[in-house]
């Protein structure tokens, strides 16, 4: 049986919906509360549980079966769900890949795993590696030419310096010797 995932949270907190986010991006299966939507001794209750596992009574507070893990905390999580860090090793095999032809990924490291970490959404979603920034069908054929690095990259790359996503653009273009501007769509709907 699968170890029990308990999140107490605000409805109106920033870190709660990341770490939320982060949870259903991983495809977790957990319970969770927001804890300002509840009152009286309800929310008493419900304190002075969260309490005995964090005494500041700060959010989110997740309990993952005996174990207690306060804000948002990606690292930790992964760690206690046994989960990889599956966008680093993604990250490492494309710039190994990419950089000798001349594709770099973009210098925001942050903007670089929020798309990674789409990519393997919609890798879970269909099966492949469709582009974050576009909407696809669920057929692959039908979205080879979005496949990740799609058709339309090296295009993108030698007119504007980077694609569509800017996941990827040139060493120029990182090092700010070429304006960055708006990548408009290439792909006809
Ligand atoms: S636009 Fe960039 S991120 Fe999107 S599929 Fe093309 S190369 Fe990948």
């Amino acid at each position: 049986m699968a170890t029990p995932i308990k999140m107490y949270s605000l409805s109106t907190c920033g870190h709660c919906k990341a770490t939320k986010r982060f949870l259903n991006d991983c495809m977790v299966e957990y319970d969770s509360m927001d804890v300002d939507l509840l009152e009286g001794e309800e929310r008493a209750a419900i304190l002075e549980e969260i309490r005995k596992w964090n005494p500041n009574c700060s959010f989110p507070t997740i309990i993952i079966g005996d174990r207690v893990i306060v804000g948002h905390r990606e690292d930790e999580l992964r760690e206690a769900l046994g989960l990889t860090n599956n966008v680093e090793l993604l990250f490492e095999t494309m710039k190994k890949v990419q950089e000798p032809k001349g594709y770099f990924f973009n210098r925001d490291k942050e903007h670089v795993t929020q798309l990674l970490e789409a990519l393997l959404t919609n890798k879970e979603r269909y099966g492949y590696m469709a582009c974050p920034c576009r909407l696809a069908s669920g057929d692959r054929e039908k979205d080879k030419d979005i496949v990740c690095p799609c058709v339309y990259r090296e295009a993108d790359v030698k007119e504007y310096g980077s694609c569509y996503c800017n996941l990827y653009v040139s060493k120029e273009w990182n090092e700010d010797k070429i304006p960055h501007v708006y990548v408009p769509e290439r792909r006809k709907n």
